[in-house]
């Protein structure tokens, strides 16, 4: 009888079918989206951001395996990341054309459909904290520039000089991008180490984006998504990209999906693209693949913008897409080991 059975189920592909399992907790990053390629990426470099994303995803697996929130893994690998000038969000943000570090972040919590975001902060050390504490400690979604600063102050947020944020690569970066726009190079910020030539502060590409974002299913199976940015270099005129904007750049629902966004914010706002995706998924039961790839590769190439998005599925199932040669990336789930990805050639 055993071996009837057996016989059965090699016949029908069951014994070998792979199980759709719900991973216990999974987590996906993503550290911006852009003209990465490999001749272009000189191989420290590349060693420096894939350890840089091996990091952020133990440090969000860390959050998860002691049961922790889908929140408090999305806070802290953006804090992580924040803090680390590789990724163009908190120190080593690009630069307005004034000069100056304007920060957007925000924060969306699947359970409760509540929303946090900053916009133009230029002294809170984590704009996502403070975009945490829209969320939490004030009726509110979005406070911008100085006000929200004022709010960062009522809550105890670390506050820190406005030259914290720089970096030598993402000033050279400013400059050329204003020679190349014909406007004029502001004076260095207050505050701003002496000029460095070394080569190692060659001026950042400015079209590898650089944003950073995370997206979470926890233990619970409660979703959460982040992101964070300096937005685009010599950016004027108090412009703000996705980022901040719920909807756009992050969006989180139980039961559907979480997302995290990068790239030209204008499009990503006119098309809604985190929501967008968010609601094929809920509406036309796409899977997280499907739905980012719909909204990715066909309609924000339509529009002609560039970038991509992580997405996380209800069950654990995470999704990447782009338009761009290379995303900086990776995800982690429950038991397993980071999975790291900078080109569009990588799985
Ligand atoms: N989406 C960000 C913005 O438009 C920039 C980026 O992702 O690199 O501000």
């Amino acid at each position: 009888m055993k071996r009837v059975l057996f016989a059965a189920l090699l016949l029908c592909g069951c014994a070998t079918a792979p199980q759709a399992q719900t991973p216990r907790w999974s987590i996906a990053i993503h550290g911006g989206a852009g003209v990465i390629e490999r001749a272009e990426l000189d191989p420290q470099t590349e060693v420096a951001y894939r350890a840089a994303l091996t990091q952020a995803a133990t440090t969000g697996g860390e959050v998860l395996k002691k049961g922790g929130s889908a929140l408090d893994a999305v806070e802290a690998v953006i804090q992580r990341m924040e803090d680390d000038p590789l990724f163009n969000a908190g120190r080593g943000a690009v630069f307005t054309a004034e000069g100056r570090n304007e920060l957007d972040a925000s924060i969306m919590d699947g359970v409760t459909r509540k929303a946090g975001a900053v916009a133009g902060v230029t002294r809170t050390r984590h704009p996502i904290s403070l975009a945490r504490a829209v969320m939490e400690k004030s009726p509110h979604v979005m406070l911008i520039g100085e006000g929200a600063e004022t709010f960062a102050r009522t809550q105890g947020l670390e506050e820190v000089p406005p030259s914290f944020f720089f970096t030598e690569r993402r000033w050279l970066g400013l400059e050329r991008e204003l020679r190349s726009r014909n406007l004029p190079i502001p004076p260095r910020p207050a505050g701003a180490p002496a000029p460095d030539v070394r080569s190692e502060n060659a001026p950042l590409d400015e079209r590898k984006f650089g944003t950073v974002g995370v997206v979470v299913r926890d233990a619970q199976g409660n979703l959460a998504a982040g992101t964070s940015t300096g937005g685009t270099t010599a950016k004027r005129w108090g412009r703000v990209g996705d980022a901040p904007v719920i909807g756009a750049g992050t969006y989180a629902q139980n039961g559907v999906c979480a997302v995290s966004a990068t790239g030209t914010g204008e499009y990503f706002i006119r098309l809604s693209v985190a929501r967008s995706i968010c609601a094929r998924i809920e509406l036309k039961h796409e899977r997280a693949q499907v739905a980012a790839d719909a909204v990715i590769q066909r309609e924000l190439t339509a529009l002609g913008g560039d970038g991509g998005v992580i997405v996380m599925g209800a069950n654990g199932e995470s999704a990447w897409s782009f338009n761009t040669p290379g995303m900086y990336r990776a995800r982690l789930v429950a038991g397993g080991t980071p999975v790291v990805a900078i080109y569009k050639d990588e799985p």
